[in-house]
């Protein structure tokens, strides 16, 4: 079944149900195209899973397509992406043909006949510069930009000039330095989707005694993440083994493979190798299998969440595991502070302190009523800024002004 705006009553106020089919009235027949490069995998594709079928819903005429492109060319964007935040970046003459000549290539069989165009990270960001330009285009960054690498911010800001407005997650992203028009729209989840609804507690059970082998006999600590270098999986085992000197857990860490990132296998394999003793024994499980229902349950059925994040751009999993009202650590980087207010509605560490991860999760694990109030006030925090109907607002808003 497709999920309409009508579904969301209940969970946010039918005021919102209504303002944003009055603001959509204007955009009927509009055509606006959403290219990203990957349908699978990360917060973007999560998020345009949910936004396309709910813009075209209320009646705007919204699609989506993903840039064709090969394992070399995602080499090169990630290394974009990685000096975006803050990484150090050499990019040869053939990278910069391979990033290039790729989005060409697109260009020439993808035909852009839209109002708008709305084009989503690195990847497909030169694009712009192989069209006629005869509708406004959108660049939304997803990335943490707090640090990032100033030479590949020269490379890229050509390609930025060209575009009408630039969206970031996060006010600390504005790039004063360009004299473009930046906003600010923070990502949102499904409240809906098979990864965040209600499902009966013991088929989220059922499910997971499959992937965690005696899975009633202890709690698990969980990190829900790409393995990619920025989610320091390897960070969350040393706080796992902290944890254990004291209270007797297991850690599971589930990160699907993105196609657009190509580091993930790597990492994987990697963490198995050398905690191959951990895995033995059962008490790390590695999941690499990606199924919207399998993070639901895990989330669910975590005992308290974790988010060891040196960058983040925003953290939709800390979201997702907000709405569960499960209790979350996590580190105070990029998006997350937006979503935690320490001691509030979760805790918030310094990404490098180990020690201080491991303090807050004990801390969870021995205090169930803690643990039950910090999640109850992060459901509402959720409830109230960061769902899929909010993000809609902030879209219909940019178009109606982009059209008028
Ligand atoms: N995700 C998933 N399966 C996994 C790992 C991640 O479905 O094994 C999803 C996760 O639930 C979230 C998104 O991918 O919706 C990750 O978004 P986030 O903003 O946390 O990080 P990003 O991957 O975009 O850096």
């Amino acid at each position: 079944m497709v999920i309409t705006l009508e579904n969301y009553r209940g969970i946010v106020d039918d005021v919102v149900i209504t303002e944003i089919y009055r603001k959509a009235r204007r955009l009927y027949n509009k055509k606006i195209l959403n290219i990203n490069s990957t349908f699978q995998g990360g917060g973007v594709a999560e998020m345009l899973s949910t936004m396309v079928p709910l813009a075209n819903d209320v009646g705007m005429d919204v699609g989506w397509r993903i840039l064709h492109a090969n394992e070399d060319f995602f080499g090169v964007t990630k290394k974009i992406h990685n000096s975006l935040q803050g990484d150090k970046i050499h990019l040869t003459e053939r990278k910069k043909d391979l990033y290039f000549q790729t989005n060409e290539n697109f260009s020439v069989y993808t035909h852009i006949h839209h109002d708008i165009v709305v084009i989503h990270d690195p990847q497909p960001l030169p694009l712009v510069k192989f069209y006629k330009k005869r509708q406004p285009w959108v660049w939304r960054c997803h990335v943490d930009l707090s640090n990032p690498n100033e030479e590949i911010c020269d490379f890229l800001r050509p390609l930025i000039l060209r575009y009408d407005v630039m969206i970031v997650s996060n006010e600390a992203y504005v790039r004063h330095d360009l004299p473009i028009e930046q906003r600010i729209f923070y990502p949102a989840i499904d409240p809906l989707s098979s990864k965040n609804r209600d499902f009966p507690e013991e088929e989220f059970d059922k499910f997971l005694r499959k992937f965690i082998p005696d899975y009633d006999k202890k709690p698990f600590m969980l990190q829900v993440s790409r393995f990619d270098k920025w989610k320091d999986p390897e960070g969350v085992i040393e706080i796992f083994r902290k944890v254990k000197e004291e209270v007797d857990v297991r850690l599971v860490l589930c990160g699907s493979m993105a196609t657009d990132d190509p580091e993930g296998w790597n990492i994987f394999e990697r963490i198995e190798r050398k905690y191959s003793d951990l895995i033995k024994s059962g008490d790390l499980v590695l999941i690499s299998l990606e199924n919207n229902f399998l993070v639901n349950a895990l989330q669910r059925k975590a005992a308290v969440v974790i988010q060891k994040s040196l960058r983040e751009g925003f953290g939709l999993t800390v979201t997702e595991a907000l709405w569960k009202g499960k209790p979350v650590v996590a580190s105070a980087v990029g998006g997350i502070p937006l979503q935690i207010k320490d001691g509030y509605n979760g805790f918030l560490v310094d990404p490098e302190d180990v020690d201080g991860f491991a303090k807050r999760v004990i801390d969870i694990l021995k205090a169930p009523e803690l643990a039950a109030l910090l999640g109850k006030r992060g459901r509402e925090i959720v409830r109230e800024k960061f769902l899929i109907t909010r993000l809609l607002m902030n879209y219909t808003d940019l178009f109606n002004e982009l059209s008028s």
